[in-house]
């Protein structure tokens, strides 16, 4: 491997923020192995023994909310309060995941029907050993602590590598957590480059590998798990659509639809970046929208673009938006580096960068439709299919689109809401990935199924699965199953 460290930056003013040790394979696999011990004895601590250490992680992470808030504003340069929010959105999930993992995956007996009359079954959810989170730089707590609070509270070790663009973030809420289980690295933090990332993906003693990032590094960290059969779980952003129905408050829809676009700088997997309104409050809309747009100022509402790489992918969509759409607010000249000021571009052609790529910036393209069908219809023709919004006075019209929308997640009246509520689950559908985080089955994806039938008595006259069974036993068994199982329903 190339250099022994490296050094994260304050996105804004180049500032060095720290410096970090760019771990080789060597380093990455002993970190491995220490995580297997540990997850033995982690597992080993039980349910009621993990939520009060996961509990007492959540205090932790709490009393060091304005540190890790500044450590974040640092190092992907957003504002101090947003860092806060994202914290605070994560300190929820963590106590949701202890609160929750017992009921979810404990041991329990399920029905056994007629057949199984004789049997005991009983499931539970048992800890895979460890888990790899390769973390994105967006939001550096909240989104990795999406996958990390949920398969520590399933019973798993962790070794978490960072974005190298927030690497100091990763080794603090790792330590922080050595403050609760000083005993074993039950969670660790490994820095490096993509590198670091593909030697922890390739380890072998890896049992699940949680990835958020680019669709493209998703493609590439999966081949590197077919080697072992790794499974994954992949949260590769989106191209989330908004949609305002006729009878939307078109003031609260504008006043939502700008936070969701551009607020992180647009760097949200589940941002706003199309948006659909039917023809009724078109024009009512983007006046509410325009008067908005132009109170927004990118440096104070919000931060830098904090990988310096995607200005020019945003640079690139913009320039092409302005010259086949037509400009609302800001343009070419909005991109000045490391800022991007907000801008919003309509009638941009569905087959635009600007309308099919994920831009990761404060922009959206604004068009009008006919009526939420169309709107919907456009909405799902992306290839990606995370979160997305609908605003409709009518709850049960809203409920209607929301379930037709082709994505993970809908929030109605509201952006972004459901990942605030912790018993959701979160991800998406085609390139946006696979697999879930948060909720229940944010729990039981950290997790596999153990099913055990026990037989309590020998069935008289029904021991069907011995060579010993005869033309009697199989007759009652069709009798039994033509009972039970043969009359049509027409
Ligand atoms: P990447 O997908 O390249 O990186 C995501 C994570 O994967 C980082 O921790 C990265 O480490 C790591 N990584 C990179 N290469 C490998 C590899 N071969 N094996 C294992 N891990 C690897 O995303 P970027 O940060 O470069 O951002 C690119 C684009 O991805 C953005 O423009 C945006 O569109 C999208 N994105 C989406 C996010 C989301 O929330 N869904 C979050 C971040 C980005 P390192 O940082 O050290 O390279």
């Amino acid at each position: 491997m190339g250099t022994l460290t490296f050094d994260s930056f304050d996105p804004a003013t180049g500032a060095v923020v720290g410096s970090h040790p760019n771990q080789g394979s060597d380093a990455v696999h002993e970190a491995v192995g220490r995580a297997d011990e540990a997850a033995a004895w982690w597992a080993g601590l039980g349910h009621e023994e993990r939520r009060r250490r996961l509990l007492d992680y959540k205090a932790v992470v709490t009393q060091h909310l304005r540190e890790l808030a500044t450590l974040v504003h640092q190092e992907t340069g957003k504002p101090v309060g947003d860092a806060t929010l994202e914290i605070v959105l994560a300190i929820t999930h963590i106590d949701w995941a202890a609160r929750n993992a017992r009921k979810v995956l404990g041991r329990r007996r399920v029905g056994t029907g007629m057949i199984g009359l004789n049997l005991a079954a009983t499931l539970e959810y048992l800890p895979l050993g460890v888990v790899a989170v390769i973390g994105p730089w967006n939001y550096p707590v909240f989104t990795p602590m999406g996958s990390i609070a949920y398969a520590l509270a399933a019973g798993n070790a962790v070794v978490f590598k960072p974005s190298e663009l927030t690497p100091g973030v990763g080794v603090r809420l790792a330590e922080l957590f050595a403050e609760s289980v000083p005993e074993h690295p039950v969670f660790q933090a490994v820095t490096g480059l993509g590198e670091t990332g593909a030697a922890l993906a390739g380890d072998p003693r890896v049992r699940k590998v949680a990835f958020t990032g680019s669709t493209a590094t998703a493609k590439r960290v999966m081949a590197a798990c077919a080697e072992n059969l790794t499974p994954i779980v992949a949260e590769c952003g989106g191209k989330d659509a908004f949609i305002v129905d006729a009878d939307a408050d078109v003031a609260r829809a504008a006043d939502a639809c700008l936070w969701g676009a551009m607020s992180n700088a647009g760097q949200t997997c589940v941002g706003v970046e199309r948006v659909y309104v039917v023809d009724a409050v078109y024009e009512s809309f983007m006046r509410e929208l325009s008067g908005r747009v132009a109170k927004v100022r990118a440096g104070e509402d919000y931060g830098p673009i904090t990988m310096p790489g995607q200005v020019d992918i945003i640079k690139r969509h913009i320039d092409d938006a302005a010259k086949s759409g037509k400009v609302i607010a800001g343009g070419p000249a909005s991109v000045r580096a490391p800022y991007v000021d907000p801008v919003i571009v309509e009638d941009v052609p569905e087959d635009s960068p600007a309308v099919r790529e994920e831009t990761f910036g404060p922009t959206i393209t604004v068009r009008r439709t006919r009526d939420a069908h169309e709107a919907l219809q456009l909405a799902n023709a992306s290839a990606y299919g995370l979160g997305g919004t609908v605003f409709s006075k009518n709850a049960r019209r809203a409920m209607e689109l929301a379930r037709m929308m082709r994505s993970g997640m809908t929030a109605i009246n509201s952006v972004i809401s459901f990942a605030g509520v912790p018993a959701l689950p979160f991800g998406g559908v085609g390139d946006s990935g696979f697999g879930r985080i948060h909720g229940a089955d944010g729990l039981r994806e950290f997790a596999r199924p153990k099913a055990i039938s026990r037989q309590r008595f020998a069935m008289p006259g029904m021991n069907l699965t011995s060579f010993a069974r005869g033309p009697a036993e199989l007759d009652r068994l069709i009798r039994l199953v033509t009972f039970l199982h043969g009359r049509r329903k027409r």
